[in-house]
């Protein structure tokens, strides 16, 4: 019998570690708090098996992508399987919503999920091999408010965990009608400075040239910050996408950079991406900040070349992160299925949330629930839940196509007092419907006047 090497074996394996009944409770916590801001906003929760076709990442995700290359544990199973422990969440989803047929669901399919991931990377402090993961996916859906709405749910979980300093790193990495054209102008600028690559990069340049633009060597670095710019290659058409996404990051007061070198490294993304990180900027100066940055074309490139990319925090790993994915569903088969998701890492959100000594309270349960008919009106309620949110009333909103009468059913379900309804008719008028839902009898607002109203109805009470 060979010896157990008692040393190892008492030790989690390198890159793992145990959460004691300290820190599962505020994993927890985060957990909940997670998913009640999923399930307000018409979210629903699902779960994919821990271990998937190899093959499913590698037609997905690339490749010549690092995870694929680098950080996958795969293997083979007794029946022959090729089988890898899932690196990541989307492609499972999509996986998922083509096998159970769920483009017949009511359109678009919103979904959540919560779990452990896996990737064989270096570990540091708030990166492990096992890596726990919440998420939320749109499919279905190609509008750019999805997009904002993802990154939305994102910054809500933070702001509902009292974490403040925040900001979210976007930029767009057009579709296969510019993308090609703005490849091609980097490898050419790239192939210039082929002697000054790091290693790595000088194999990327041929594979997967955007992937220079995400290098940490300090040499390649200086070489991204004189590379040409995505966002001045892209068509019109993603153009005025990503400008619609950032209206309504604008309209919600999201604080975010424009940061062109932001790629994200996996060959399913199109459009936007994104990254959110923790910063040490008081709040103050983010908001004017993003005052400067305009969302007009001629300034959206203007604004791009103002962020340098060593204005992003150094060290500093992202938070959350995402994009759209609308190739993922022509990767895997041959249908076109616009989707956007995003998922933020539950171990360094923990970590944070113990440093930054969170509150971890329950809140208080929703008094009032939004309801939006509409685009339009969706634009102007996510707005609206903003105002509410920081009047501290605790509202409840779904963002799905749902009817109003099964919109009006999830309110009665929660017990709120009153529901605001903007239909297309009251989103042009700028007014809402006020409905006390015990008496049944409702009334039209002006929406300058709606919050206090609603104060007033909710003190009366
Ligand atoms: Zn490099
Ligand atoms: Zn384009």
């Amino acid at each position: 019998m060979t010896k157990i090497n008692l040393k190892d074996v008492l030790r989690t394996p390198k890159g793992t570690r145990d959460l004691l009944p300290e820190e599962v409770a505020v994993w927890q916590k985060i957990e909940e708090r997670a998913r009640e801001v999923a399930e307000y906003y018409g979210f629903r929760p699902i779960r994919t098996p821990h271990i998937e076709h190899t093959e499913l990442f590698t037609a997905s995700l690339g490749e010549a992508s690092d995870v694929v290359e680098k950080q996958m544990y795969s293997f083979v199973t007794r029946g022959h399987d090729k089988l890898t422990l899932r690196p990541e969440g989307t492609a499972p989803i999509m996986r998922a919503y083509m096998e159970h047929g769920m483009r017949a669901w009511p359109q678009p399919v919103m979904l959540y999920y919560n779990g452990s991931f896996f990737r064989h990377e270096n570990p540091q402090r708030g990166r492990y091999r096992e890596l726990g993961q919440f998420g939320f996916e749109i499919l279905g859906d190609d509008s750019p408010v999805a997009d904002a709405m993802i990154i939305r749910m994102l910054t809500l979980v933070l702001e509902e965990l009292g974490i403040k300093n925040f900001t979210v790193h976007i930029n767009t990495l057009g579709d296969k009608e510019c993308r090609g054209d703005y490849k091609k102008e980097l490898v050419q600028y790239l192939r210039k400075k082929v002697n000054y690559l790091c290693k790595d990069c000088k194999i990327r340049l041929k594979q997967n040239p955007l992937r220079v633009l995400d290098c940490k060597d300090p040499n390649c670095a200086e070489i991204k910050a004189g590379a040409p710019q995505m966002i001045e290659y892209v068509c019109a058409a993603c153009k005025s996408h990503f400008k619609e996404v950032l209206e309504f990051l604008d309209e919600l007061g999201i604080p975010y950079l424009l940061d062109h070198a932001l790629v994200r490294g996996l060959d399913y993304y199109s459009r936007t991406v994104f990254e959110i990180f923790l910063d040490e900027k008081k709040p103050e100066e983010k908001k004017k900040k993003k005052e400067e940055v305009k969302t007009e074309n001629a300034e959206v490139t203007e604004a791009a070349d103002a962020v340098k990319p060593q204005e992003k925090p150094a060290l500093n790993i992202a938070i959350a992160g995402g994009g759209r994915y609308d190739y993922l569903g022509k990767m895997l088969s041959s249908k076109d299925i616009p989707a956007t998701g995003g998922a933020f890492g539950l171990d360094r959100l923990t970590d944070a949330a113990r440093e930054l000594n969170i509150n971890l309270a329950r809140k208080k349960a929703p008094k009032l629930f939004l309801i939006q008919l509409g685009s339009h009106a969706k634009k102007k309620s996510l707005a609206l839940a903003e105002e509410f949110r920081q009047a501290n009333i605790p509202l409840a909103m779904s963002f799905s196509r749902d009817s109003i009468g099964s919109q009006l059913k999830i309110a009665s379900r929660l017990g709120v007092g009153y529901v605001v309804i903007i239909g297309q008719k009251e989103a042009f008028d700028e007014t809402a419907i006020v409905r006390n839902m015990e008496a049944g009898v409702q009334e039209t607002i002006p929406l300058p006047r709606l919050l206090s109203y609603v104060k007033n109805k909710l003190k009366s009470k």
